[in-house]
C-alpha cells in the first residue's frame, strides 16, 4: 500500500511538534476518555489514543466497504427474523457455550410469549482488514459484524479535524483538504430518532443501557447529545437499575422510575462478565417489553461468530436473501475463509490442518470485545487439547488476514513517542429501521478506522491495543 508520509515519518523534530499540536487538538475537539484511575467521574479525563498520521486506505476498497453496507444491514435483519436458521446454526454452539445458550433461551422465551415489539432498530458495524496478496494487491476482507454496542462512532466523528490540523502543521495543507468528513454519531442518532418517532409517544425517553464502568462515556455522549438536539429525552441506566426500577404495564410498555421508554440502546450486555443473575432478569424484562431494543436479542445472536461462519457456506446467503443475487455477490466478495469445528469429518480435517499450520488461521470463541482470539503456537496448543472434545464446537476457525504494515506513531497518554509498524481495520456503521415487515430506513452511517502495532494480534481501542485513526484515501 502507498506510504504517503514517507518524507516526514522519520523527521524527529517535525513529528514532535506535530504530536504536541495533535494532542491539544484532540482535547479541544473532544476526543476524550475517562482515565483508568478515575473511571467513574469526568473530573479527570484524557485524550483517547489516536494515530499521529492518518493511515493510507485504498480508495477502491473503502468504496467497496460502503457499497456493501446496506446489503449487510438487510442480511442481519433477515437473520434476526429467521428462527429456523438461528436454531439450526446455533444448535451445536449452545450445547457447549453457556453464554450463547443463555441468550438463546431468552430468545426462545420471548418468541413463545409473542413479541410486543413492532419497531426494530439495528445499529451495526462491519469491520474489515486489507489482505495483501502475493502480488502486493490488497483485498477487502470482513473480520466480523458487530450487532451490539458497536462503539467509537462518536469519538471518530471528531478525529478527521485533528488529523487535518496535523497535516497542516507538517506542511501538507493540500493533503489535509482531502480528508473526508465523517459523522457516525449523527447517523446513529438519526436511526434512534426514527425508531423513537415510530414508537409513537412524545413523552417516552430513549434509554442508553450502560456498563458499571464507563470510561468511554464521551463516545456515547456524542450520540446522546445529537438526540437532545432533536428534543428527544435520553436517560442512562445500568442493568442493575432496570432490575430495581424497571416494570412493564399490561400492554408490556416499559417504564423506568415512572418514565416510559421508547428505545433501549445497549452499550452493555455483550460479554458474560456483564451479567449476574439479576442482570439476566433485567435483560429478560427488556426483551419482553414493547420498547425498541437496539439490538433485540435475535439480532445480537445474528452477530455471533458461529453465524458468521455459517454465512460463508455455499448457498446460505442465497437462502437468507432470495432474489437478491447482486447483494449476495457483493457480500461474498468480502468474506475470508471460515471453517466450522463442529464434530464430524469436516471439523476433524480443518482442525488437523490448523494444527499443522497454525499461522494460516485465527481460532475464535463466541466472544466480543477483543483479546479472545488465539493465534500461532497458542492456537496449536489449544486446538491440540480440545480437538477430540465437544468443546471444539464453541470455536470457529478463520483464515488469518495479512495486511501490509505502514509506519505511524500511536499517541497514548503517558507513553513515549515512538514509530511503530502498524496495520489498520476499517469499520462501516450501518443503521436500519423496520416497522412490522416494512424497512423504513437502511443506510451506511459513517466509518471508523482503528490502527494497531503489528506485535498485537488482537484487540480493539477499548482493550487498549488499537487507536483511533482517519483514512487517507490513496
Ligand atoms: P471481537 O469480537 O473480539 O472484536 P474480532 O473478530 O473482531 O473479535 O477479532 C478481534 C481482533 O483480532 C480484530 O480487531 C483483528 O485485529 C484481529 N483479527 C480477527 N480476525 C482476524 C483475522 N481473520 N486475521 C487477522 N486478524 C484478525
Ligand atoms: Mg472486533
Amino acid at each position: 500500500m502507498a506510504a504517503p508520509w514517507r518524507d516526514v515519518v522519520r523527521d524527529a523534530a517535525a513529528v514532535r511538534e506535530a504530536a504536541a499540536a495533535a494532542v491539544d487538538a484532540a482535547l479541544l475537539a473532544g476526543v476524550l476518555m475517562r482515565t483508568g484511575e478515575q473511571p467513574h467521574a469526568s473530573d479527570v479525563v484524557n485524550y483517547a489514543p489516536f494515530t499521529l498520521l492518518p493511515s493510507a486506505v485504498p480508495r477502491a476498497l473503502f468504496e467497496q466497504a460502503y457499497a456493501v453496507q446496506q446489503d449487510f444491514n438487510l442480511l442481519v435483519d433477515a437473520i434476526s427474523q429467521n428462527k429456523e436458521f438461528l436454531e439450526q446454526t446455533l444448535a451445536s454452539t449452545i450445547k457447549v457455550d453457556d453464554f450463547t445458550a443463555r441468550l438463546f433461551r431468552i430468545y426462545v422465551q420471548v418468541l413463545e410469549e409473542g413479541l410486543a415489539q413492532t419497531v426494530f432498530l439495528g445499529i451495526n458495524r462491519s469491520d474489515y482488514m486489507f489482505d495483501c496478496g502475493l502480488d502486493g494487491t490488497a483485498a477487502l476482507r470482513q473480520i466480523e459484524i458487530n450487532t451490539i454496542a458497536a462503539s467509537f462512532g462518536g469519538l471518530t466523528s471528531r478525529t478527521a479535524d485533528v488529523h487535518g490540523l496535523v497535516l497542516k502543521v507538517l506542511g501538507k495543507a493540500e493533503e489535509a483538504s482531502h480528508l473526508l468528513p465523517n459523522n457516525p454519531a449523527k447517523g446513529l442518532a438519526l436511526g434512534i430518532a426514527k425508531a423513537w418517532e415510530l414508537y409513537g409517544s412524545q413523552r417516552a425517553v430513549v434509554m442508553f443501557l450502560v456498563e458499571e464502568i464507563q470510561r468511554n462515556i464521551f463516545d456515547q455522549r456524542c450520540v446522546e447529545n445529537e438526540l437532545w438536539s432533536r428534543n428527544i429525552r435520553v436517560i442512562r441506566r445500568r442493568f442493575r437499575d432496570v432490575f430495581e426500577q424497571g416494570s412493564l404495564d399490561a400492554s408490556r410498555r416499559l417504564y423506568m422510575d415512572g418514565q416510559e421508554v421508547a428505545v433501549v440502546y445497549y452499550r452493555e450486555g455483550y460479554v458474560p462478565q456483564n451479567y449476574d443473575q439479576q442482570n439476566w432478569e433485567a435483560r429478560l424484562l427488556l426483551e419482553r417489553s414493547r420498547a425498541v431494543k437496539c439490538p433485540d436479542i435475535a439480532t445480537q445472536l445474528a452477530g455471533t461468530k458461529k453465524v458468521q461462519q455459517e454465512l460463508s457456506r455455499p448457498g446460505t446467503l442465497e437462502k437468507l436473501l432470495p432474489g437478491r443475487p447482486e447483494a449476495v455477490a457483493r457480500m461474498r466478495a468480502t468474506f475470508a475463509g471460515l471453517y466450522s469445528l463442529d464434530e464430524g469429518e469436516e471439523g476433524d480435517r480443518i482442525a488437523a490442518t490448523a494444527i499443522a499450520d497454525p499461522d494460516r488461521f485465527v481460532l475464535k470463541p463466541q466472544r466480543e470485545g477483543g483479546g479472545n482470539n488465539l493465534y500461532g503456537e497458542e492456537l496449536r496448543q489449544v486446538l491440540e487439547k480440545i480437538k477430540d472434545s465437544p468443546e471444539r464446537t464453541s470455536y470457529i476457525l478463520m483464515d488469518k488476514i495479512k495486511p501490509q504494515p505502514a509506519l505511524n506513531y500511536l499517541l497514548r497518554a503517558h507513553s513515549p513517542l515512538q514509530v511503530s509498524e502498524c496495520i489498520s481495520e476499517l469499520g462501516i456503521f450501518g443503521v436500519y429501521v423496520r416497522q412490522g415487515q416494512q424497512l423504513v430506513l437502511n443506510q451506511a452511517a459513517g466509518h471508523l478506522l482503528r490502527t494497531k502495532a503489528i506485535e498485537h494480534a488482537d484487540g480493539g481501542v477499548a482493550a487498549g491495543v488499537a487507536v483511533l485513526d482517519t483514512p487517507y484515501l490513496v
